[in-house]
């Protein structure tokens, strides 16, 4: 299908901008993010809604102290971050307000994505944001994030962000055309609609000088947008008017393509965001009442418990082979599972009493694996 009608409807995009695109000689370019601001804000006075991820804190904090960012320490690095951070958003916002447009600045790290109600929270404010015109400018809250709870790079962060937001396309704005088949062709590929083993190889691995990300990230976030069902381009942010060419519908970049099915944004967060807590092991017809028939998991079809969990967290759901085949929201603790596994709701009700769920896991609260 030609870009034009693949597009059509969009109305909500993340781009993701970086650090080797805003600075020239180890420092912010004032010049540089303007030239991006003009294309952003064409793209608003078409109606689109616009969120941006830029990197560029780091080396903003060592440009303006005159540090080597190769030579920096962790903790050093997260001081050139707070440092840079504010430089990096004036820098933003002065562009932004030539044009009457206000930003807002959003860090999150990825404990902000894992907790619903956070990952909801931050849902709110970017919406708020969107809907009085202002411009969400998000980066990683370098200056604070432990390893535990980074994203680590600002690709997978933009693939949160669009999740978050519900954005039907993901920009990832970098220094290259798109993603190469062979390097050396003269021309990036136009479309990809599986990731495997062989693109995986092809994306090898390192960033740059500048960012954290290579293609590798990048091709992480591709994964996130295409099994949430949404579309994400990888195009270079030096082309003028970018933003313009690839919503006109020119083929510009490489564009991943999933599945035409949109999984539901708490599926989403069930998918990518949340961590297990354990898991419960099912029997053969509990299996195919998952995956063939789509209905919910009872405790008469769970052998085995794992781990500790609590109401509401997540578990993984595994099949008698011990391959992971789900993962949901679970209704009760461990302690409780163990109680009521193999067991029919009337003996639930015997053994609980009061209050008790039909379902282990609702259908609702649940991925299957195999139908991402
Ligand atoms: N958050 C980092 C920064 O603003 C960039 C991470 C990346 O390059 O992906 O400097």
């Amino acid at each position: 299908m030609p870009r034009k009608g693949l597009l059509k409807g969009l109305k909500r995009i993340v781009v993701k901008i970086g650090t080797s695109l805003i600075t020239e000689d180890g420092k912010i370019s004032r010049r540089c993010i303007e030239r991006l601001v003009v294309d952003l804000v064409a793209l608003m006075e078409r109606k689109y809604q616009v969120v941006v991820v830029t990197s560029g804190a780091i080396s903003a904090g060592a440009g303006a102290l005159g540090k080597k960012r190769e030579r920096l320490s962790i903790p050093e690095k997260q001081a050139m971050a707070a440092v840079g951070q504010s430089i990096l958003m004036d820098e933003y916002r002065k562009c932004f307000r030539k044009h009457g447009r206000e930003i807002g600045q959003i860090l999150l790290t990825e404990d902000d994505v894992k907790h619903r109600r956070r990952f909801l929270n931050a849902r709110h404010t970017f919406n708020a944001l969107i809907e009085m015109g202002v411009v969400p400018v998000v980066n990683e809250n370098d200056s604070v994030a432990v390893k535990e709870i980074r994203f680590g790079d600002n690709d997978t962060l933009s693939a949160h962000v669009a999740n978050i937001v519900e954005a039907g396309l993901l920009v990832i704005l970098s220094d290259v055309e798109g993603f190469y088949h062979e390097l050396g062709d003269d021309k990036p590929l136009d479309e990809i609609r599986v990731i495997d083993d062989e693109v995986r190889r092809r994306a090898g691995g390192a960033g740059s000088a500048h960012g954290t990300g290579g293609m590798s990230t990048k091709l992480r976030a591709a994964e996130i947008i295409m099994k949430s069902g949404e579309l994400m381009l990888i195009a270079n942010g030096r082309r003028p008017g970018v933003l313009q060419s690839l919503v006109s519908g020119e083929v510009v970049g490489t564009l991943f393509l999933g599945g035409k099915n949109h999984m539901q944004s708490r599926k989403r967060w069930i998918a990518f965001n949340v961590k297990s807590m354990g898991s419960i092991s099912i029997d053969r017809g509990a299996v195919a009442a998952l995956v063939e028939s789509k209905k919910s998991l009872l405790a008469t079809g769970v052998v085995e418990v794992g781990g500790r969990f609590n109401p509401g967290d997540a578990v993984d759901v595994l099949d008698p082979a011990g391959e992971i085949i789900a993962k949901g929201i679970i209704n009760y603790s461990a302690a409780e599972m163990e109680l009521i596994r193999g067991k029919k709701t009337r003996e639930i009700r015997e053994i609980l009493g009061g209050t008790y769920y039909e379902e282990v896991i609702n259908r609702d609260d649940m991925i299957i694996y195999e139908q991402m």
